[in-house]
């Protein structure tokens, strides 16, 4: 290997880090896919010369825009609102919306980076890009998420469209917002462009399996990585922090292929139940009404609650999906997960382990499965909804899963294929960022410098 290509990626990550001051997430995203490339920029030097990289790293716009809004009592609230739209190399953009008080730019350009290579790795035509607000829905009324929603998509509606920019869910944006935000949409440019976002109600243009496929891609990709090393979720102890619609239908999953999920967690804390987490339960407390996972040891006495999300990795476990948020396994927790004899981890959450946390994971020959490739079944489907509003029809649950099932066999198998032919067997964080890179790079090439 030539000092070349990894001199390259060091003097590019210290250009992104200045650049862009103050924002960690995307610094970390940025290291992790470099250091992934090296050696594909070894053996390419023209990617070097075309600059690909340096492109990549900066969005090709971001939109930053004030969201006015008056509450229930009144009151004017303003929050901020962003949507960066990264790449358009392989399509529009494509990535959902995020409504958490956490939200600042930095959060917005790591999520729009990772969907870079998550979309290419779908193998479907998708560009990279993510939006969202710092507004935060919990305690909010219905009419209040109505006024946001509404206030948000008149000035976002400009932006967006179903060949320029495609907007879905993430955080704090689930079906409700959808439907606020796609309301407000038709109503201001007075057109039913029904593929102009996605995770849409069944009722006006929604896909079947788009609530489940975060959940149900994750668990499929999990099930195709264990399968080639002779393991499966059958009888497996499975820990699935969060109990938004990731963990949900992650657990869903697990259970229905033989595992037993044992805990789950929000931002309070977490429940442990050794009987296996009853999902009908954990459904009505959050989707239905919106309140704490607390409240679950009320209905199953024998499960216990504990302050403190962090907790749930201290868990003993065979398998463990992060389903809720970044940086949520650091490396003390990776630590104590395999010292308790887990074999297998999954993320499900964008970026849910720290760089630390990953190196420990696969130091210690933990079957890994990096979120851009296992949690890229929400994605995935969501450009399925898109063909099918192309096609004004709509296929039944058992075409889109299967369709589901295979791209996420083949994002394991493209992962692992590139992995082995660039030097770093059985690694995939290396090989989804290989993966995914090449497809984009070699679009980029194509259309010459833009
Ligand atoms: N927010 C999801 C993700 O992180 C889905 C995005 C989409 O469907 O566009 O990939």
């Amino acid at each position: 290997m030539t000092a070349n290509a990894k001199q390259y990626c060091d003097e590019l990550y210290a250009r992104v880090v200045k650049r862009n001051a103050n924002e960690p997430e995307f610094h970390q995203s940025v290291q992790e896919v470099l250091e992934s490339l090296v050696a594909v920029l070894d053996k390419h030097p023209e990617y070097i010369e075309l600059g690909i990289m340096e492109r990549i790293a900066e969005p090709e716009r971001q939109i930053i825009f004030r969201v006015p809004w008056a509450d229930d009592t009144g009151r004017i609230q303003v929050n901020r609102g962003f949507r960066v739209q990264f790449s358009s190399a392989i399509g529009p953009y494509k990535g959902g919306l995020r409504f958490h008080p956490s939200v600042n730019v930095g959060i917005i350009k790591f999520l729009g980076f990772e969907q870079i290579f998550k979309n290419s790795l779908t193998g479907l035509p998708i560009g990279g890009g993510k939006g969202g607000s710092d507004f935060d829905p919990k305690g909010k009324s219905d009419a209040e998420v109505m006024r946001f929603c509404q206030s948000f998509m008149t000035e976002l509606y400009r932006h967006i469209g179903q060949d320029i920019d495609v907007p879905a869910g993430d955080i704090g944006v689930g079906g409700r917002e959808i439907g606020f935000l796609f309301g407000q949409y038709k109503r201001i440019g007075n057109t039913y462009e029904a593929g102009v976002l996605t995770g849409k109600g069944l009722t006006y243009g929604g896909s079947l399996v788009r609530t489940q496929a975060t959940g149900y891609g994750l668990v499929y990709f999990m099930d195709e990585m264990l399968k080639a090393k002779g393991m499966s979720f059958a009888g497996k102890n499975v820990l699935v922090s969060g109990s938004g619609n990731v963990a949900i239908y992650a657990t869903d999953k697990v259970h229905q292929l033989g595992g037993k999920v044992v805990a789950m967690s929000d931002s309070n804390g977490y429940v442990y139940d050794a009987n296996g987490i009853n999902l009908a339960t954990i459904k009505q407390i959050k989707e239905v009404e919106r309140r704490r996972i607390s409240e679950y040891v009320k209905l199953h006495p024998t499960a216990e609650y504990h302050v403190g999300w962090e907790g749930i990795w201290t868990i003993p476990c065979d398998i463990a999906l992060p389903c809720a948020t970044q940086n949520e396994i650091n490396e003390k927790d990776a630590e104590t997960l395999v010292k308790n004899g887990c074999k297998a981890v999954g993320e499900g959450a964008n970026m849910p382990t720290t760089l630390e946390g990953t190196r420990v994971f696969l130091e210690r020959g933990v079957l890994f499965g990096p979120a851009k490739a296992a949690n890229a079944g929400g994605v995935a489907t969501s450009a399925l909804e898109m063909s099918q509003n192309s096609m004004r029809l709509a296929w039944t649950f058992e075409e889109v899963d299967a369709k589901l099932k295979t791209i996420m066999v083949n994002i394991y198998k493209n992962a692992s294929m590139a992995a082995e032919e660039y030097g770093h067997k059985d690694n995939l964080v290396v090989g989804a960022n290989i993966a995914g890179f090449i497809k984009v790079a070699e679009a980029m090439r194509a259309q010459g410098l833009v």
